[in-house]
């Protein structure tokens, strides 16, 4: 399981607190980032190996990995330690609709990639606007649409609720538009004020106001109730996914499978209790490693903390183990858990309660 980090953007997004740069058509900077990944690469071959034999999947995600040349996607592909033509299980690349090309998508399925993640957001040119993406809602039709008649068939989308400006039948407008497009994956996620974003100082300035939490829940129902309806699988707080299209890269992180990151700012693990990360990137345009070893009781804190994020839930019993039987008891009573299969063995947050999923996890593990 590996995951490439491309930290360049054409623009800055309103709500970003991402790690990135902002990039012009700096071919040179490309490329020098493109030498420094493949020397990464050179660096972790058996650690790249080992990952990819328990999930086999390869990310790009940024950033904005669509800006980067086919070329230097093809050569961080090729520098891999792979038998050349290597056919990854799950081959992202996340893009902007505004990139999407047929040449482009056409090429990238020529070095492999088989699933593309579109950061659509919105399909309402006003909120498009105010969120300063560089596509139109048009454009992201015409991205999807393109994809497909490329030949690439896995296709996921990002969208984001919890702004005031999708009351009044906009969100759900919003909703008809992605479904007509029929995509295999959805990711919804909830409008939130990073640390340093421009929304950040807007509201500080007084110039935006966020939605309520009735209106964020509100619109949360009905994303949930809608996606189910057309037949989507709510598999975990903010992903769906229609039958046998879950994320393969994604749900690995969840069941902390071992994966290896490249670039800066990207994060290292190696499925047991070794996390690692890089810098972001210096001045001269490197990055260094960094790395803290997990307790026992981290990693089971962890593996709660993200199983309790999914459908599948967590083992009773680690459960158990960690919070003790009379907090679980009481959870179950109070319906914060449910048994998440016939089976009783593993237990979940019920999907009516997903939306106040960080505040139960917080009561349970405070
Ligand atoms: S949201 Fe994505 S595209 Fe926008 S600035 Fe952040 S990383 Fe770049």
């Amino acid at each position: 399981m590996i995951y490439v980090h491309v930290p360049f953007c054409k623009s800055f997004c309103t709500y970003c607190g991402f790690y990135s740069e902002l990039c012009g058509r700096s071919e040179k900077a490309f490329e020098a980032y493109t030498d420094r990944i493949c020397a990464e690469i050179d660096s972790r071959r058996e650690e790249i190996k080992a990952s990819s034999r328990e999930v086999d999947t390869l990310y790009f995600g940024g950033g904005t990995p669509s800006v980067l040349p086919p070329s230097c996607i093809r050569r961080i592909v090729e520098a891999l330690p792979f038998p050349v033509g290597h056919a990854f299980r799950e081959f992202t690349i996340e893009m902007n609709p505004d990139d999407v090309t047929a040449e482009l998508i056409t090429e990238l399925r020529g070095i492999g990639a088989n699933r593309i993640s579109l950061g659509i957001q919105s399909f309402d040119d006003g909120i498009l606007r105010w969120m300063n993406r560089r596509h139109t809602a048009d454009a992201a039709v015409d991205a999807v649409k393109t994809i497909r008649a490329c030949g690439i068939d896995n296709i996921s989308i990002d969208l984001i609720f919890g702004l005031p400006q999708l009351e009044d039948g906009v969100w759900e407008k919003t909703l008809d538009k992605a479904l007509e497009l029929h995509p295999e994956h959805i990711s919804a996620y909830q409008l939130s004020v990073e640390e340093g974003s421009a929304l950040e100082k807007m509201i500080a300035d007084g110039r935006f106001t966020e939605a309520t939490q009735e209106q964020c829940r509100s619109q949360y129902d009905y994303l949930c109730a809608r996606l189910r309806q057309a037949g989507y699988n709510h598999y975990e707080v903010s992903n769906f996914a229609l039958p046998c299209h879950e994320a393969v890269h994604n749900g690995a992180y969840w069941s902390r499978a071992p994966y290896v990151g490249l670039g800066p700012g990207a994060h290292f693990f190696d499925g047991a209790s070794r996390r690692s990360w890089n810098s972001e990137m210096e001045a001269d345009g490197s990055w260094t490693p960094d790395s803290e070893e997990l307790t026992d009781y981290d990693a089971s804190v962890e593996r709660i903390m993200l199983g309790l994020r999914t459908a599948a839930g967590i083992d009773a019993s680690e459960l158990k183990a960690i919070i003790g039987s009379c907090a679980l008891q009481e959870a179950l009573s109070k319906g914060l858990l449910v048994p998440a299969s016939q089976q009783k063995t593993a237990l979940r947050i019920p999907e009516d309660r997903f939306f106040v999923s960080d505040d139960i996890i917080r009561q349970l593990i405070p």
